[in-house]
This record gives structure tokens, C-alpha cells and sequence, in this order.
């Protein structure tokens, strides 16, 4: 029986997370719980899985929920920062799968990580701000990664079993997102429910945002370039909009090995669970007939300039990925509550950027501090 703690336990990750827990209830045990507002749907899942420990955002929600709660169970309520780290190092559980949103997950993650904790990592901002930092730290606590994002995961999968110096590439797949073939004239007119309506997959509005921009990808890419020790300039993106092929691995033989599957998180979320072992999908067999074909096209940087920010934030190192991410975030906000133009996002985080100095090899305060300072200018940046 594992033990697990989930970090954002009422949004998209944490949901489906607890649906294939739910289907394994011999395997997987929930010990312990964060959320931040939505407290009504915490209260059903506490009722369901019966943790030991919860955490919310405020004394607030802590009031609500144990009113919502009423006479039935009483689970230890924390909250802030204090209480996302109580779930972090929760001590039932094995494994932490981190599901919340942005670089609040960073300081919870290094958390987990010390208190010797498998991480199933699904906050990219995590690697994204302090990949390096976070890493080392693992190595040196012995914990494994185990990524949960569907291209991650996929390369994960593609690398077990082989040396990493056979490998030439990563190639990442994007789905393009709602705005694939859109000119960059046009985008300025992209609007938020627009970009909200996500073609394939099923996300919260900050990573659907993301994928409209292929901020995600960007985030991605500097993501898999920490978590698989690969340098950036041998990480490649490809636009697949059939999002079947989750993403391939090139050696240097010339072989690609590539993951497919449906297009569903519960998948890759249950193999990170279930890792190494392999357990029963919620879904029938994958139709390769009916899906016909798979299309594979490159992505427009003149449009989507993200991919370059990634490449320019991980070579420039240092504090500039975690700058990079806070602007972004930052902006999406602004975005998201009709402040700025869709492109509006582009002008914020390249003008950020460009007025950051890195600072070279940043322990954590200095990731803070930068991450702090990226917000404060992204905010009032002119976009
Ligand atoms: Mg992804």
C-alpha cells in the first residue's frame, strides 16, 4: 500500500489523480491533502478518501470546511504555506505528486524532497525556476522524479533502459493549441475565451493559456532539458495536433522510440503512480484504424516566438529561466482578467527578461528574489 500526498488536490491533475486512485484502493492510500479555494469539492474528496491531513489556503476555508464536514471525519486542518508544506512531508506517504499551479509548488517540492518523499512531479514551474537547484537536491537525498506531464512522461517511458549517452534528441510534440496556423495579426485579436478552448486536452486556464501561446512548450522544453540532463539545443518541438504521439526520444543510431497513447492525463498520472509497474487503463485499447493518421508539421516561431525565450533563458542560465516563468505567469494573469492582448504575454516576457541580470548558479533566495522582482515589473510592464 502507497502512501500518497497530493498538492493541489482540487484542480485538473489532483482530481483525475484521485479518480485513478480511486480505482486502486488496495494499491493507493491518500494520506494527506492541499487546496487552495475550492473547498466544497475538498470536502467531498476528504469524505471519499479520508485523509489524515488537510491543507487550504486561508482560516477562512478552514472555517468552511469544517463546516462542510459537519460531524463526519476530522482531519488535521493546516493552512498557507505552513500547511502546503505539512503535506509535502506528510509522514504516511511515500510518494508527493505536486499538482499546483506556478512557483508556489517550489518551496513545498524541496520540501518533499528532503523529507525523502518520491516526487510525481506535475508543477513545471518547479524545474522551470530552479531546475538545477531541485535536481541536485534529489541526487543528493536519492529521491526520484517521476514526471507527470504527458510529454515527460512519454520521454521517461522512451528512456527506461537505455544509457543516457546513446542519446542524439528529445523531441517534444505540441498540439499547437487553439491558434495553430493563425498569423501573428490575427493573434493580436485572440480573445480569452477563445484561447480557453483548448482542442484536445483538458487543463486549468493557466496551462491552456500556455499551450495557446506554446508558453507550455517553452516551459517544457526547459523542463526536460533539468529532468534528463540533456542541453537544451538537442530539445526539439514538433507540432502533432492528433496529440497521440506524446513525444520521442532520437539515439544516435538514427532510432526514435516514441510513446502513444490516448489523449487523456489519467494515463501518464497512473504510470507515475504505479511506476515501474504497469496497471489496467481506464480506457479501451487505442484505435490506430480509426485514428487513420498521425500529422506532424514545425512550429511557427515567427508567430509563437516562445520556444526562443526557453532557449534564451536556459542559455543565459542562472536566475533568467525563473524570471522567464514569474513574467510569464504574471502576464497570463493579466491576460486571463482582460487586461492585455493575448500577444500582450510575448511583449511582458521578453521585455522582463531583457531588463534581468542573471545571477549565476542562485541558491533558492536568490530564485525568490528574482522571482519576486519578475513579478513586480511584469505587473506594471506596458503591454
Ligand atoms: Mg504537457
Amino acid at each position: 500500500m502507497q502512501g500518497v500526498a497530493i498538492l493541489g488536490s482540487t484542480g485538473s491533475i489532483g482530481t483525475q489523480a484521485l479518480e485513478v486512485i480511486q480505482r486502486f484502493p488496495d494499491r493507493f492510500r491518500v494520506v494527506a491533502l492541499a487546496a487552495g479555494r475550492r473547498v466544497e469539492v475538498l470536502a467531498e474528496q476528504v469524505r471519499r478518501f479520508r485523509p489524515e491531513l488537510v491543507a487550504v489556503a486561508g482560516p477562512e476555508e478552514a472555517r468552511r470546511l469544517r463546516e462542510l464536514l459537519g460531524s463526519g471525519p476530522e482531519p488535521e486542518i493546516l493552512t498557507g504555506e505552513e500547511g502546503l508544506a505539512a503535506v509535502a512531508t506528510a509522514p504516511g506517504a511515500e510518494a508527493v505528486l505536486t499538482a499546483v499551479v506556478g512557483t508556489v509548488g517550489l518551496q513545498p517540492t524541496l520540501a518533499a524532497i528532503q523529507a525523502g518523499k518520491r516526487i510525481l512531479l506535475a508543477n513545471k514551474e518547479t524545474l522551470v525556476a530552479a531546475g538545477e537547484l531541485v535536481m541536485r537536491e534529489a541526487a543528493r537525498h536519492r529521491v526520484p522524479i517521476i514526471p507527470v506531464d504527458s510529454e515527460h512522461s512519454a520521454l521517461f517511458q522512451c528512456l527506461q533502459g537505455h544509457p543516457r549517452e546513446g542519446v542524439a534528441r528529445l523531441i517534444l510534440t505540441a498540439s499547437g493549441g487553439p491558434f495553430r496556423g493563425w498569423k501573428r495579426a490575427d493573434l493580436e485579436r485572440a480573445t480569452v475565451e477563445m484561447a480557453l478552448r483548448h482542442p484536445r486536452w483538458r487543463m486549468g486556464p493557466k496551462v491552456t493559456v500556455d499551450s495557446a501561446t506554446l508558453m507550455n512548450k517553452a516551459l517544457e522544453m526547459i523542463e526536460a532539458r533539468w529532468l534528463f540532463d540533456i542541453p537544451i539545443d538537442r530539445i526539439g518541438v514538433v507540432v502533432h495536433p492528433q496529440s497521440i504521439v506524446h513525444s520521442l526520444v532520437e539515439f544516435q543510431d538514427g532510432s526514435l522510440l516514441a510513446q502513444l497513447g490516448a489523449t487523456d492525463m489519467r494515463l501518464p498520472i497512473q504510470y507515475a503512480l504505479s511506476y515501474p509497474e504497469r496497471l489496467p487503463g481506464p480506457l479501451p485499447s487505442l484505435d490506430l484504424v480509426a485514428l487513420g493518421s498521425l500529422t506532424f508539421e514545425a512550429v511557427d516561431e515567427v508567430t509563437f516566438p516562445s520556444l526562443n525565450y526557453a532557449r534564451a533563458a536556459v542559455t543565459m542560465g542562472g536566475t533568467m529561466p525563473a524570471v522567464l516563468n514569474a513574467a510569464n505567469e504574471v502576464a497570463v494573469r493579466r491576460f486571463l482578467s482582460g487586461a492585455i492582448p493575448l500577444t500582450g504575454i510575448y511583449r511582458i516576457v521578453e521585455g522582463v527578461m531583457a531588463a534581468h541580470t542573471p545571477v549565476p548558479e542562485p541558491d533558492l533566495e536568490a530564485i525568490l528574489a528574482a522571482d519576486r522582482w519578475a513579478r513586480q515589473v511584469a505587473e506594471a510592464f506596458p503591454a
